[in-house]
């Protein structure tokens, strides 16, 4: 294991915790005249009422539809809805309410304002220019760790690229992380969310660039999944509290250090097949035995304890053409891949032992 020395890692600055903490976002708000640019995710589009949110005529809100996650022209085109809706006029504020899909969108509408040009062009690292909208995050499903990192994942349909503007200008300026509102997800979405945390953190601590404040992050997330996960109920008042919590800190645990072997067979079945991020990497836990050993075996007793059933065979019976699409968008995520397996990683991950996975994964 190489100790390396950890990026400058920037954190977020405020952030209110607790049951009912939604009640702070008013006073918040009061503090930014002018209009407040929301992003909520649509399932709330007729359930406004619970989250209870401080939202004025002169406000422009978007009920993002979160049935594909988010792509970078359709950021484009919600920037320039909003834009043309307020005669050019920018919010004083961008509060994203929702899941991973929904923070992003909502981080990567506040880069733009501020940055000209369209969201691909700040798929990378560190090419952001300007500080963006002040923004403020509130999850309403617990995992990706969306609320506290440095990257808004978006997927550029004609270059194939799923990338983030990975920049501290990305970083939310304040959160607001109320566990009531994580009580009406679906026990699926639920598990596959949550499980975001927990292989983050076993990739990380597995890995060979690792620093002792990544592994701090990263033990205590898995310690709060497990809690969870292997408790009776995992969607008990406190188990959604213990998860909210291991998602924030997973978050800062990715930002400094780096996945592993899952998570870009994982982005090869999101790029290739469209595949929603949390649920591909529990499709390709499955398929994990060889490369974590103890975590998948936890991974089942988690899932079976879940009742959740992981979905099977999406990847069994494909043509060669698209084992190859698969391969190569795996092969792509060099970074993990040299953490996880070393710089000769393709003298392991071949195109034969990638579709052995593949189609393990049946
Ligand atoms: P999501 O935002 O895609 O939402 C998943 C589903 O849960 C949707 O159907 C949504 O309507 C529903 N949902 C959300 N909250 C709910 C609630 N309280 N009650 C009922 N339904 C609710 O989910 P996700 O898994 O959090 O996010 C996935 C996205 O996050 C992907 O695009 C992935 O690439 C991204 N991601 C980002 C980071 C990052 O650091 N920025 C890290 C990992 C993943
Ligand atoms: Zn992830």
């Amino acid at each position: 294991m190489s100790v390396a020395a950890n990026n400058n890692s920037k954190q977020v600055q405020h952030y209110n915790y607790g049951f009912g903490s939604r009640k702070h976002l008013k006073g918040l708000l009061n503090e930014k005249p002018g209009y407040h640019l929301y992003v909520i995710d649509h399932y709330f589009k007729d359930k406004g009422s619970i989250l209870d949110l401080p939202i004025q005529a002169s406000d422009y809100v978007i009920w993002l539809d979160t049935s594909h996650e988010p792509k970078t022209d359709q950021i484009d085109a919600l920037l320039n809805a909003a834009r043309d809706s307020k005669g050019g006029d920018k919010p004083s504020a961008v509060v994203g309410v929702g899941g991973g899909s929904t923070l992003d969108t909502a981080k990567a509408l506040a880069n733009l304002f501020n940055n000209e040009g369209k969201a691909e062009t700040y798929q990378g690292w560190d090419l952001v220019q300007n500080p963006g909208i002040y923004k403020i995050g509130i999850p309403t499903i617990s995992g990706t760790g969306a609320e506290s990192s440095r990257t808004c994942v978006m997927s550029n349909v004609k270059s194939g690229l799923k990338l983030g503007m990975n920049s501290d200008y990305t970083m939310y300026d304040q959160l607001i992380l109320d566990p009531e509102l994580t009580a009406s997800v679906p026990r699926d979405q639920y598990l596959y969310t949550g499980m975001d945390s927990y292989i983050h953190c076993i990739e990380s601590l597995n890995g060979s660039h690792r620093n002792a404040i990544g592994d701090a992050f990263s033990e205590e997330t898995l310690k709060l999944c497990r809690d969870a996960f292997l408790s009776e109920d995992m969607q008990s008042d406190e188990n959604r509290g213990k998860l909210m919590v291991a998602s924030y800190l997973g978050g800062c645990a990715i930002a400094n250090s780096y996945v592993g072997i899952v998570h870009p067979l994982s982005a090869g079945l999101s790029v290739v097949l469209g595949t929603h991020h949390c649920v591909a990497n529990c499709i390709v836990m499955t398929a994990m035995e060889e490369f974590y050993p103890k975590e998948y075996q936890e991974f089942n007793e988690m899932a079976s304890k879940a009742n959740v059933a992981i979905p099977r065979g999406i990847a069994a019976n494909l043509s060669d053409e698209v084992y190859q699409k698969l391969y190569e968008s795996t092969v792509i995520h060099e970074k993990p891949l040299i953490n996880g397996l070393g710089t000769d990683f393709k003298k392991v991950l071949t195109l034969e032992k990638t579709t052995e996975l593949f189609k393990k994964m049946e």
